[in-house]
């Protein structure tokens, strides 16, 4: 058996193991991927980029909808599932062959293949072995399916994108971001879409009156939404699955159904057992502040970890841990506060900080202070279907230093990046007012709030 010595190994060749390498490798060392899978990992092969694409082509229904009240003498006649897919598809393989591109040009080197750990300083992979000082973790995490009678009947986020025909019913379980995604796609590209919810609400972490207006809007587009549902099992009728809920109730001739209830992380295979590496309870792989594990010379980052599972959040770890590791930068970490996000709902939502409860339980219900407004975005002035637009900002103490910021609304998702910068940089409501307003526009209400 051959064996290879290198600075760096990165195990899984996604979002944040392949910025991790590539970074590691621009301070000079000589670090190697090994992938099971294709480039990219989920974010590229199966999440955001496709997710993306799926929202693009829904906001162009909307679109289509409204151009005949904008004057637009149209008729779109079907959409075209498989025409999408097929482009779909070829977009990500020009992502694939980036990636490659980008490591090779990086000088970063590539091993296909499923690695495991034999001890923590070394890692097999196909036959071969390699050793390294420093060894990362970055194999992500995979989608839930429950434990119950005729699960398997069902698809997970990842059969979603290789569905080669767009459903005519879909029943889609789960009520965190990817569930609501879906949802919002497939409703507007025409399926019949029933969303189950365990509990009373959807996007449970997120400030409560962004989920009252996505919820409201949701079931206005015309989903179905259901609370408090559990589904006991799925079975297969003529008509199509039959999809039988707690307390008796069925729902029937349903094409397909899509579990979108967490994620596991993919520790399993991995020979962790030789290494000593703890996880938490729920699989994830433990990391302090500088995503060291409890062996030392063994981190990890991204999906893997129990933090929050974004893109942007699993590169940045990635690169502020080469940094720390081979840069000359012992204090490098990632800050995990003030991290934005969006969802790309219909409308979508753009947050980042705390949410107005969070931070009355932290700062105390005195020292809050929020401001909010909800209206009608100017592009809804001439269609007939209407949007609501609702903005808000939480602050705290006599400054009112803005800790929270929390749209939904046509044009958010673009909106928030650059106020996640000034929170970042302690901005206070003073700082905003101070701003001069841009007209019109949604965004100008964020620094005209009183
Ligand atoms: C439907 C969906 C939509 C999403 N949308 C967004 C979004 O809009 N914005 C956002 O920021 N995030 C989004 N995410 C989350 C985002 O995709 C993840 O946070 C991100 O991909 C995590 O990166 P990672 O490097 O930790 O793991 P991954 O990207 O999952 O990469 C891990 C890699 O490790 C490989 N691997 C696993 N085990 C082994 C092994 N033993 N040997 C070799 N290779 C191995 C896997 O094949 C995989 O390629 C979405 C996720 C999903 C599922």
């Amino acid at each position: 058996m051959s064996s290879s010595d290198y600075d760096f190994i990165v195990i899984g060749g996604g979002s944040g193991g392949l910025a991790a390498a590539k970074r590691a490798s621009g301070h000079g060392a000589k670090a190697v991927v090994i992938e099971r899978d294709r480039l990219g990992g989920t974010c590229v092969n199966r999440g955001c980029v496709p997710k993306k694409i799926m929202f693009n082509a829904a906001s162009i229904a909307d679109a289509l909808h409204d151009a005949r009240d904008y004057g637009f003498d149209i008729t779109a006649h079907a959409f075209n599932w498989p025409t999408l897919k097929r482009a779909r598809d070829a977009a990500i393989r020009r992502l694939n062959d980036i990636y490659r591109r980008g490591l090779l040009a990086e000088g970063v080197a590539e091993i296909s293949g499923a690695a495991r750990f034999i001890d923590p300083h070394t890692v097999e992979v196909g036959g071969a072995r390699l050793r390294a000082d420093h060894v990362l973790i970055a194999t992500g995490a995979r989608r839930v399916v429950p434990p119950i009678p005729g699960a398997e009947l069902g698809i997970t986020s990842d059969g979603f994108f290789e569905l080669e025909t767009q459903p005519r019913s879909a029943v889609i379980v789960g009520s965190g971001y990817v569930a609501v995604e879906l949802a919002g796609v497939l409703n507007r590209l025409g399926t019949d879409v029933t969303l189950l919810l365990r509990g009373e609400t959807l996007l449970a972490r997120f400030d409560a009156s962004l989920r009252d207006v996505l919820l409201e809007e949701m079931q206005k587009d015309g989903i179905n939404v259901m609370t408090s549902t559990r589904v006991a099992g799925i079975e297969r009728e003529a008509s199509g699955l039959t999809v039988n809920l707690e307390h008796g109730q069925r729902l029937a001739g349903v094409e397909t159904l899509i579990w979108a209830v967490g994620r596991r992380a993919n520790t399993t295979d991995l020979g962790l057992e030789r290494t000593g590496v703890a996880l938490d309870r729920d699989g994830f792989v433990d990391t302090d502040e500088f995503q060291s594990t409890s062996v030392r010379g063994i981190y990890a980052i991204g999906d893997v970890t129990a933090r929050l599972a974004l893109t942007p959040v699993a590169i940045a770890a990635g690169r502020r841990l080469a940094d720390r590791l081979f840069g000359g930068q012992p204090q490098a970490r990632l800050d995990y506060t003030n991290v934005p996000t969006v969802i790309f709902s219909h409308p979508p939502i753009g947050t980042v900080g705390l949410t107005e409860q969070e931070a009355r339980s932290l700062y105390g219900v005195d020292e809050v202070k929020v401001y909010q407004t909800r209206f009608t975005s100017m592009y809804y002035a001439i269609p007939a279907r209407r949007q609501p637009t609702l903005m808000k900002l939480v602050t705290v103490g006599e400054r009112e230093k803005i800790v929270g910021c929390h749209l939904i609304g046509r044009g958010v998702d673009e909106i928030v990046q650059g106020f996640a910068v000034a929170l970042k940089m302690g901005a206070t409501k003073a700082d905003l007012d101070n701003t001069v307003a841009i007209h019109p526009t949604s965004a100008e209400e964020l620094v005209t709030m009183r």
